[in-house]
């Protein structure tokens, strides 16, 4: 099998960089579909019409809900309007209908995160949903997005929450693309890990020790630091490239298996896979000092080390087992970890993790 690396064409990442979205889209088409929400609109139109230039823009609000309707409806909407480039404003559900209707009008499509709360924007990937919002499948994109574009001072007043959500997401990245190169398993770009992946990976992991904490304080405040770049780059640019040219294993298939406890719905994905992340450590049995460096930054930006901060108040075993088997589930990505897995180990992990985890916390 060959190695595999997949990328947007084109990553760009600044303070104030909205007011630029025109002329960087001016490679793509000329005639800008901008699907966004009421309030997505209304914060990013004033710095978009600044340079405008002699670009057109039809603005479209979205429906809420990334599902067939919804893409039909846009696709309808953008060819009537005769644009020749799709560009998604807001969340991860924008981005995967604007990828989507994009994908099968065969246009280019741009993509505008406004939070930095998970690593999907990077990626070839859209999640689709049926119109009551319950998940029906993924759909497999030939491509990553043409361009990328990130507003870092937009990304740093969004609530902290959603950066340190974004964190925990980026943490799972390089443990996951390790397990994979371990085991030689394909990635989600159906290649073998390339040395670029693996290396982004890891300074995807470095990036959040080493600025993890500045820049949660800093969000906090509303102020975007380099602490914060780096942050939204890692969190964005790292974590998306790491998670689908370096592979997916333990930490989102447990996250997957906490899905099914209603009291988790109240997470984020990446505070959910923060956990995951942990769970996947205790099975691998990792050497004590990066069990200790991961609980700690966990504890130190919030994330979740035991199954009380996922919601979960009343532990069930038998719970907690179909946690356990639902990861372990075959078309999921547990099958990655360089050694034979069971529901039981699973089981095992996930009590093993939430020990440490109220151990860390004096608990
Ligand atoms: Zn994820």
């Amino acid at each position: 099998m060959a190695k595999i690396i997949g990328s947007p064409s084109r990553y760009v990442q600044g303070k104030g960089e909205m007011k630029n979205l025109c002329g960087h889209a001016a490679n793509f088409g000329k005639k800008l579909f901008v699907l966004t929400s009421v309030s997505g609109r209304k914060r990013v139109e004033p710095a978009i019409a600044e340079g405008q230039g002699d670009a057109q823009i039809v603005y479209e609000v979205f429906n809420g809900e990334c599902c067939k309707t919804e893409i039909n409806r846009v696709m309808e909407a953008c060819k009537g309007a005769g644009c020749d480039v799709i560009v998604g404003i807001g969340g991860g559900k924008i981005h995967d209908t604007a990828k989507a209707a994009a994908h099968y009008l065969g246009l280019p499509v741009v993509i505008v995160p406004t939070i930095a709360s998970t690593d999907a924007p990077c990626s070839a990937l859209s999640v689709i949903y049926t119109d009551d919002g319950v998940f029906e499948e993924y759909l497999f994109l030939p491509a990553s997005p043409n361009m990328v574009l990130v507003d870092t001072d937009v990304v740093s007043k969004a609530p902290e929450r959603l950066l340190i959500a974004g964190m925990g997401d980026a943490l799972a990245t390089y443990f996951e693309a390790r397990a994979c190169q371990r085991s030689d398993a394909a990635n989600c770009v159906g290649g073998k890990i390339t040395m670029a992946a693996m290396a982004l990976a890891r300074l995807c992991y470095d990036t959040l020790l080493t600025d993890g904490i500045n820049a949660m304080l800093a969000v906090k405040e509303n102020i975007c630091t380099k602490a914060v770049e780096n942050i939204i780059e890692a969190n964005t640019y790292l974590s998306g490239i790491g998670f689908e040219s370096g592979g997916l294993a333990g930490a989102h298939a447990i996250h997957n298996g906490l899905t099914a406890i209603e009291e988790t719905h109240e997470l984020y994905h990446g505070e959910k896979v923060a956990f995951g992340t942990l769970v996947q450590l205790v099975l691998e049995h990792a050497p004590e000092d990066e069990l200790d460096e991961v609980i700690d930054f966990c504890l130190e930006t919030g994330l979740p080390v035991t199954l009380e901060d996922l919601g979960i108040k009343e532990v069930k075993p038998e719970q907690i087992m179909e946690v356990a088997q639902l990861a372990a589930a075959e078309n999921d990505t547990l099958g990655n970890m360089p050694f034979e897995v069971t529901p039981e180990d699973v089981y095992a992990a996930i009590m093993g993790a939430d020990a440490l985890g109220r151990y860390y916390k004096g608990i």
